[in-house]
């Protein structure tokens, strides 16, 4: 049976970034850029004021002009008309381009306005005037031609901004990946329906497409399918239009286990069925090859723990491979137990558990779960805290591996 490790290698090794598309600036949040984007601009277009003050000259101010005769008012949008000479000074509003022969800017707050003929005149605070304070000048936050992003890098709020600043309204990112998500199961009902005796309510399915969505992928929900030969059949084959098809429930060993049978006739090649991991050991991966890189497909343990933990263990990297971003590995972090655990397995244990920070130390607190039917349980957890196989007691205060869920 293969590591966690070794089965997160065998699916990354077949999960490779989808094909480049053209996107609105605006749809771009959260894809990765599939290409470099240069500015046609010089940012700053001029020297610019970082403040509401006073351009002068900073050496005419050192030698004793503190009292300085206005030229003229110039705010953000506008051009300077005058040219400041020793003994003026021109009012400039922040963003404001710099005029001719004004070297500096003195801060609104630092000056007092003295009236007089024109627009009167400004008294410094100070003499003290740093040669270029409070002015940005022209390209130095970048020049045109110059390369401001790279392709790979993920695509947040700021790299929207600075694609707008350098005129960008469309780019170029890699394709997010469709994910369609099937249950399996002759005792589901929709969420919409009252179970019968017998009966449970198709929870796995609307929280793997869920968990999709909240990692960057297009779902699809195709509902579930009756533990059927032909019902499998006629939906896997519809999921695998998809790039991923996660199914869940019907790969363990029971009678009803049909999803590797099913696939298999269906062309799917198994990569692996089975990983040394609780809860989720029947996990069953494979792979269809296409024209647009490798299908996945995930037969995930019907029960609902079991399902979102290989969710977060390979579903998730996988998503992230196939969207574009390297660095897909789940993060784990440490924490000290808060309470004593003990790990009667013989099984690497991933669970539910609930990270805080006492002081500046993060804590793990194992929560009352009922095993992996327990998705209520699972609901209180924030993170899964991580036992290796084992007969041992873990007492408070013992630092641990931790799994945090979520962002
Ligand atoms: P299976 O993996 O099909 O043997 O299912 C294991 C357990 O998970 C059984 O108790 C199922 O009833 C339950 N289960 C399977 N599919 C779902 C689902 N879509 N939603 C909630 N529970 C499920
Ligand atoms: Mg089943």
């Amino acid at each position: 049976m293969l590591s966690v490790d070794e089965a997160l290698r065998a699916v990354l090794s077949r999960a490779t970034a989808r094909p480049a598309v053209v996107c609105p600036l605006a749809e771009s949040l959260g894809r990765v850029l599939a290409e470099d984007i240069a500015s046609d601009i010089d940012s700053p277009p001029h020297d610019k004021s970082l403040v509401d003050g006073y351009a002068v000259i900073a050496v005419d101010v050192a030698d004793g002009s503190t009292e300085l005769q206005i030229l003229e008012e110039v705010t953000a949008g506008e051009l300077p008309t005058q040219i400041v000479t020793r003994g003026k000074a021109t009012r400039i509003m922040t963003g404001a381009p710099v005029p001719s022969g004004a070297d500096s800017v003195v801060m609104v707050e630092q000056t007092q306005h003295v009236a007089g003929s024109g627009l009167g005149l400004v008294r410094l605070a100070s003499s003290k005037v740093t040669h270029g304070q409070n002015i940005m000048r022209r390209a130095t936050s970048m020049t045109k031609g110059q390369r401001v992003l790279h392709s790979g890098c993920e695509i947040r709020p700021i790299e929207i901004g600075v694609m707008a600043e350098v005129g960008r309204t469309q780019v170029r990112v890699v394709r997010q990946p469709s994910v369609a998500v099937l249950g399996t199961g002759n005792e589901l009902v929709p969420a919409s329906q009252t179970p019968a005796a017998g009966q449970i309510r198709n929870s796995n399915g609307p929280m793997l497409v869920a968990a999709a969505e909240a990692w960057g992928a297009a779902p699809v929900d195709l509902g579930f399918a009756r533990d059927d030969r032909a019902d499998l059949r006629r939906l896997i084959s519809a999921g695998l239009e998809r790039d991923v098809l996660i199914i869940s429930g019907g790969v363990s060993a029971g009678v009803l286990d049909l999803v590797p049978g099913a696939l298999n006739e269906l062309g799917v090649e198994q990569v692996f069925h089975k990983v040394n991991l609780k809860p989720g050991k029947p996990l069953w991966f494979g792979a269809l090859s296409g024209p647009a890189g490798d299908k996945l497909v995930f037969g995930l343990p019907g029960n609902p723990v079991s399902s979102l933990v290989c969710f977060e263990l390979f579903v998730r990297p996988a998503i992230g491979r196939l969207s574009g971003r390297s660095d897909v590995t789940p993060r784990t972090t440490k924490a000290r137990l808060t309470a004593a655990f003990s790990q009667r397995a013989d099984r690497p244990t991933y669970f539910p558990a609930r990270l805080a920070m006492l002081g500046d130390e993060p804590t793990i607190e194992p929560l009352a779960w009922q095993g992996s039917g327990d998705l209520r349980t699972l609901a209180e957890a924030n993170a899964l805290a991580y036992f290796p196989a084992c007969q041992q007691e873990f007492a408070v205060g013992e630092t641990i591996c931790v799994l945090p869920l979520g962002r």
